[in-house]
């Protein structure tokens, strides 16, 4: 995509993110894919380059950059390697709601050695019973004196038992039926009661760490709490929301465009020895690659685009963010499929690249929000309906 030049940092920053996703995260990928291995040092190299701070404000040494920022760091890196982009996407989805309504405690405690590479975070929002639906949560949260006690469980919370930190999502007793009451409280790592499933074995995204977690009695500060008790439903749509679906938009368009790249070297250096014809020589080959390259090209736009609107606050955010998750997760899976085809055998025979991105990509519709949630969201805000 040609690059419009502006006054931003962005593209500086989104350099050091290509920069460290070649020189360290791709590298890794296969083993991270392999051994199902949570990708340490890439979260450590991106956090030594400062880009865990991405969205800490610059008072307090991070980049203070938002949503286009973080569409583009997460291409990137979904293009070297998907479980690191997600790792790195959670924590960014998760500082960015701490840094919503920080507190002075906050900031220091969290934002501050986030922003110096030393903290890692995360989202453990989704829980068993409610699936899809990560905005009712069924996870309680009751005062005991200068603490909250958290009881209930957690599913899919990716660096689960890695993260330093986890945003959790949880109500009131009595409250579950009210989506109003949504509460996020941080969780440190090693507090007594919260206890991690067995590590996980995805088909794809296998780096992620994303465990279920049980919360027993979980004792956290009264100054754990993120903005007040009980109304911050405004955290799911005004940050949860937009940041969740850039950070998965920008990571599975980086596995797209990853797909198109092994289709277009492939083609241009496999050669028949009976005609000496290159493969990128013929005619229907080369339509399926112009066909890849509009898809990825159009929901890099889709993507950027909503982003700015994000950035800028417009009220058409939310229907072009919504759109543009839905069709970047409907193009990671086609794309990968026909560089699957335009390989032949060689993408077949071994559980190589284009095997870990196909892979990958399935993960796409079901991350949350999923494709079926999104389209009902995006029809009811067309339709001036209210989303819930
Ligand atoms: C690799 C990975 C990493 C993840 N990381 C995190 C994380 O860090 N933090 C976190 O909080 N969560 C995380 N999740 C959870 C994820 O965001 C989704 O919430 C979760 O995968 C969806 O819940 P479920 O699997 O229970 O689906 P279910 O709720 O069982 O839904 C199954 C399918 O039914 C569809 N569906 C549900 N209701 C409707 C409806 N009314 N109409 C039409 N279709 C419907 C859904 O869209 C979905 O496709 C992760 C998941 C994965 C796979």
């Amino acid at each position: 995509m040609v690059e419009i030049q502006t006054a931003s940092a962005t593209p500086r920053i989104v350099a050091l993110a290509s920069e460290i996703a070649e020189r360290v995260v791709a590298p890794l990928a296969p083993r991270t894919d392999a051994e199902a291995r949570w990708p340490e040092e890439a979260m450590r190299a991106l956090g030594e380059a400062g880009l865990l701070g991405l969205h800490v404000p610059r008072r307090l040494g991070g980049f203070g950059e938002g949503l286009a920022a973080l569409a583009q760091v997460t291409e990137v890196l979904g293009r070297s390697c998907s479980s690191a982009a997600m790792c790195f996407g959670m924590h960014s989805v998760a500082a960015a709601v701490i840094a919503a309504k920080a507190t002075p405690y906050q900031e220091e405690r969290y934002l501050r050695p986030i922003a110096a590479g030393r903290h890692v975070t995360s989202l453990a929002l989704s829980e068993p019973g409610t699936g899809a639906h990560f905005f009712l949560p069924r996870a309680t949260f009751r005062r005991e004196g200068e603490a909250y006690a958290l009881d209930g469980a957690k599913s899919f919370v990716t660096s689960g038992a890695h993260a330093d930190s986890y945003v959790v999502s949880a109500v009131a007793p009595g409250a579950e039926l009210d989506p109003g009451t949504f509460t996020c409280l941080l969780v440190d790592k090693g507090a007594p009661g919260l206890e991690w499933a067995k590590p996980w074995t995805g088909v794809g995204m296998r780096g992620n760490s994303s465990r279920a977690a049980t919360l027993k009695d979980v004792h956290v500060p009264t100054g754990n709490l993120l903005g007040h008790e009980g109304d911050q439903i405004w955290f799911v749509f005004e940050v949860v929301a937009p940041y969740f679906l850039v950070a998965m938009a920008g990571t599975y368009l980086g596995v797209a465009q990853a797909a198109l790249d092994l289709a277009v070297e492939h083609l241009r250096n496999h050669r028949y020895e009976h005609t000496s014809e290159r493969l990128a020589e013929n005619a229907a080959l080369t339509e399926r690659v112009a066909e890849m390259w509009t898809v990825v090209e159009r929901c890099r736009c889709l993507l950027r685009h909503a982003a700015a609107l994000g950035d800028a606050g417009s009220p058409d955010a939310s229907k072009a963010l919504f759109a543009a998750k839905v069709d970047v997760a409907d193009a990671a899976v086609s794309v990968t499929n026909t560089a699957m085809t335009l390989l032949g055998g060689r993408g077949y025979q071994e559980n190589g690249k284009l095997a870990r991105l196909m892979r990958d990509a399935q993960a796409a519709h079901v991350m949350s929000p999923t494709t079926h949630l999104l389209k009902r969201w995006l029809g009811r805000s067309v339709l001036g309906l209210p989303l819930l």
